[in-house]
């Protein structure tokens, strides 16, 4: 018989897939010896047995689940529902994959009318026993009967202010008593189900509730914002309860073995004391940091101390646990990965390497790319900052800056920025149902909660800039109003937050690009030293070359010249190029374009300083340069002394139904040879300039949408006329490859034949996924998202590579390349050149380089790294 349930000494941290990442993480601790509360968990398998069998919990896995129940009691010496003395128990969702708050929890489960008295007689404590009695009956409500929170704070609050009480604690046992039989008339007002008085009936639906909270939208929408397979199901770990909420020597906290937002070796976290679980993360009470604890209970806080070093050392991680303390014992209830800024982890990983725990490779493979765009977020300029006071301060939650307008619920700002704006999330605290408002947003702020709070927390994974318990300001959810002591703010008001000090400021601030600190450079030398792939930067300004330099770029794989054309001291000459009907003619427009464009060249040869610059012929259809409206016609008509009706006729006949297959990339030079010729010499005479300054320049000219050997041979042939001519008359001969780009199918099936005229392929794999798929790059959007939804495609094929389909071809270029020219040099230039995925596709298929935005540099090296690092660790099992 296939088995369901696995107590917690029966499992293992490698079993998270089929005991989720809690439950295998408690089944560690608690076989390494560590206070885990005793307990069991109910696997993923069994939520998938559920799913397939309607949403029906079998007969087996409930008796499974009763045998561990008995056991639980045995261990504990406490018995379920029990009058004298009960067992309590948590009932948790934990999935293979962390997703914070996304799902379901049920504390002191197994309370009804008797067993409360029950609690009260084995901890003598009337108050701590109805306090968790109306916890439970307000979470399960939640959970199981979907009764909204909101309905039994609201009643807790109304009793608080009755009595006049500023905190929850200060609540009599006789108060929570009244409030227990006012959440059971909600349950009957609202759901018109009575609260469960039978502890078994709670726990199946409870088993069932966290079972069905997997497919809860807000767990969908982390999972898709995640890429988290949707197949996994979550497992239920049902965990005997400790209590942080009996008195002022108990409480719960959250700790983490590193700072997560910096990465410093520095202890950090978080406590309430008389409190339970939800409290902390729900941001409801500011919490107090972890150092008062040692000043208040300094033997449990040495004892943390303790966990904190030996979990770390265990899992040599930075680790995110979480404990309650039970009248002075101290209990770990869970331990994870920590989640952290991307500077942290580099901070972590690389300091994890020093202090001898882990090797570079590890440090590397450690390594979240998705993670690296936020080492690359803006902050404010310095200037403009001096100029601005700011308005608030709260907690420094997630780095970075960001200026945007405010909107006061999730909906709002998924709108706003829908239309186009920057908003700002502002709450009093955020909750899962926010999820989207938040991924939508560029900031968050909350005037509760800490550090470890849901906006805390979700805004660091998601490298979002946050500011957390701001509580200098008062929100007003339902009037859209913040305030603070001398403004009001209303919907649509600019505010711009600083996520790494806290400080909120009133208005826009401008932004600038970040600088990267810490241990950073220290592990782009490993990973250098580690990655086989060349990262080179598509790049068509000196500015642009100069930030890829900046990112490590060894080259540039891409200059796409028609960026130029666009200038504006230029776009005349283009078009006078275009409209030319003779050669004469052409040949004016082009001598003025061939000065422009070696002082582009020029510009990036010098930056460049020796490194191949791959720069690509023009590409794009003509009648793009050309006027489109009638008033731009006449402009140039008068400028090039034309008549307005002869041009506007050329226009049109210029015009192609279907531009993208047209008139275009190496086609122009066949019927046009002087453009590229044109181009050709300004590339070799700005390179000779260039030389003569005493710096070394190597070009590699690209012809782009080869079809076939015979268009790249003509092509090839005048071009290198042209330069031998330059070469003559300077008396200077320069290395130089003339290669093209790969980018038809047809080109990757006749790679052979090209390759004997190239020296060099790059990949164009916009094109070539456009044209392989015959999906338009321009409008393929407007039905990819089905694509994606019916899982005909696993994700946009323009992101990241389709290895079945046009990776095959990639694959059988290469091959054909090879084939005929061993030393043809390879690599890709297309936007995956800068996708992790498509990277370790790449390094696969041996490609030399990729090539992507400067941005992307970083991320494209690591991945590069961890590709390499990755072969040879598979290589290493396969020995
Ligand atoms: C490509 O097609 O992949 C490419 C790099 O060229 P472009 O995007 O300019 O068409
Ligand atoms: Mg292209």
């Amino acid at each position: 018989m296939r088995k369901f349930v696995y107590h917690f000494n029966e499992g293992s941290k490698e079993m998270k897939y089929l005991l989720g990442g809690k439950g295998a993480n408690l089944a560690e601790m608690t076989n390494i010896g560590l206070p885990v509360p005793p307990g069991f968990t109910i696997t993923t398998e069994a939520c998938k047995d559920y799913n397939d069998h309607n949403q029906i919990l079998s007969d087996d896995i409930y008796a499974e689940m009763m045998t561990h129940l008995q056991i639980l009691e045995q261990e504990t010496g406490k018995k379920f529902g029990d009058a004298t003395n009960p067992l309590l128990i948590s009932v948790r969702s934990g999935a293979p994959f962390s997703m914070p708050g996304m799902m379901d929890t049920i504390l002191n489960l197994g309370l009804n009318d008797l067993s409360v008295q029950g609690l009260e007689n084995a901890t003598n404590d009337a108050r701590s026993s109805y306090d968790c009695y109306r916890r439970f009956i307000q979470m399960f409500g939640d959970v199981v009967y979907n009764i909204p929170s909101y309905r039994f704070e609201q009643a807790l609050t109304d009793l608080k202010n009755e009595n006049d009480y500023k905190l929850d604690t200060q609540l009599t046992a006789t108060d929570l008593q009244k409030l227990i039989n006012q959440y059971k008339d909600l349950y009957i007002s609202v759901s018109g189900r009575e609260f469960p008085q039978n502890p078994f009936e709670q726990l199946r639906l409870s088993i069932t509730a966290v079972f069905d909270s997997w497919e809860n939208p807000r767990a969908a929408i982390y999972r898709r914002l995640h890429h988290i397979d949707n197949q996994l199901g979550t497992a239920v770990n049902i965990q005997s309860m400790v209590f942080g909420n009996t008195g002022e020597s108990s409480g719960t906290g959250i700790a983490f073995t590193r700072n997560p937002s910096t990465g410093e070796n520095l202890f950090f976290g978080e406590y309430l004391l008389n409190a339970q679980g939800e409290d902390v993360v729900a941001g409801i009470r500011t919490p107090e940091p972890i150092s008062h604890l040692e000043d208040t209970m300094p033997e449990v806080y040495q004892k943390l101390l303790d966990v904190a070093a030996l979990l770390e050392l265990h899992y040599l991680d930075m680790q995110d646990i979480e404990f309650t303390i039970e009248k002075g014992e101290l209990f770990v209830l869970q331990t994870r990965t920590g989640k952290r800024t991307a500077q942290a982890a580099i901070n972590i990983a690389v300091d994890l390497v020093h202090e001898g725990k882990l090797s570079k490779e590890d440090a590397i493979m450690r390594i979240d790319t998705s993670q690296i765009d936020q080492l690359l977020h803006p902050s404010f300029d310095e200037a403009s900052l001096k100029a601005t006071t700011s308005l608030a301060t709260g907690l420094p939650a997630s780095p970075g800056a960001a200026t945007g307008q405010i909107y006061f619920n999730a909906e709002d700002a998924v709108l706003a920025a829908e239309r186009g704006e920057k908003a700002i999330l502002v709450r009093n605290e955020t909750s899962p149902e926010d999820i989207e408002g938040m991924a939508k947003s560029v900031a968050i702020l909350t005037a509760h909660g800490g550090m470890t709070s849901h906006a805390a927390v979700v805004a660091r994974g998601m490298g979002k800039c946050c500011v957390a318990g701001c509580d200098a300001i008062a929100i007003d959810e339902s009037q859209k109003t913040l305030q603070t002591a001398t403004f009001t703010l209303t919907e649509g008001d600019f505010l711009s937050l600083n996520g790494s000090t806290g400080k909120v400021y009133l208005g826009q601030i401008p932004l600038v690009e970040s600088e990267i600190g810490g241990h950073f450079e220290e592990l782009m030398s490993w990973v250098n030293e580690a990655k086989k792939l060349v990262v080179r930067v598509n790049a068509d300004s000196p500015n642009d070359l100069e930030v890829g330099l900046h990112f490590g770029a060894e080259g540039v794989g891409l200059c796409r010249t028609e960026h130029m054309f666009f200038q504006d001291d230029r776009i005349t000459y283009v078009r006078q190029m275009i409209i030319a009907e003779t050669l004469e003619e052409r040949l004016i427009a082009l001598a003025h374009l061939k000065e422009m464009q070696k002082a582009d060249f020029a510009g990036i040869f010098r930056v460049a300083n020796g490194k191949p610059v791959n720069i690509r012929l023009l590409d794009p259809p003509l009648h793009e340069f050309l006027p489109k409206t009638t008033q731009d016609i006449e402009k140039l008509a008068g400028e090039l002394g034309k008549p307005v009706v002869e041009l506007k006729q050329r226009v049109q006949d210029l015009g192609e139904t279907n531009p993208m297959l047209g008139h275009r990339g190496c086609r122009l030079a066949i019927t046009f040879p002087e453009i590229y010729i044109m181009q050709a010499e300004a590339i070799m005479e700005s390179a000779i300039q260039i030389h003569d300054e005493g710096i070394a320049v190597f070009p590699e000219i690209m012809v782009p949408l080869v079809s076939s050997k015979e268009e790249i041979a003509i092509i090839k042939k005048q071009l290198k006329e042209a330069i031998q001519t330059i070469f003559r008359r300077e008396q200077l001969v320069l290395p130089f490859d003339i290669g093209t780009m790969i980018e038809i199918p047809r080109a990757c099936v006749t790679a052979d034949e090209i390759a004997e005229e190239a020296q060099f392929f790059s990949f164009g794999t916009n094109d070539l996924t456009q044209l392989t798929f015959g999906f338009s790059r321009d409008d393929a959007n407007k039905f990819l998202y089905a694509y994606q939804e019916q899982k005909i495609l696993p994700i946009d094929p323009f992101q990241s590579i389709d290895q079945k389909g046009v990776g095959a071809l990639v694959t059988t270029a290469v091959q054909r390349g090879r084939m005929t020219n061993p030393a043809l040099k390879m690599g890709v230039c297309g936007e995956h050149g800068g996708d992790p995925a498509s990277i370790h596709f790449f390094h696969k298929l041996g490609l030399q380089y990729v090539s992507c935005s400067p941005y992307r540099i970083p991320i494209a090296r690591i991945a590069a790294a961890q590709a390499s690092i990755l072969e040879e660790r598979q290589e290493k099992v396969m020995v």
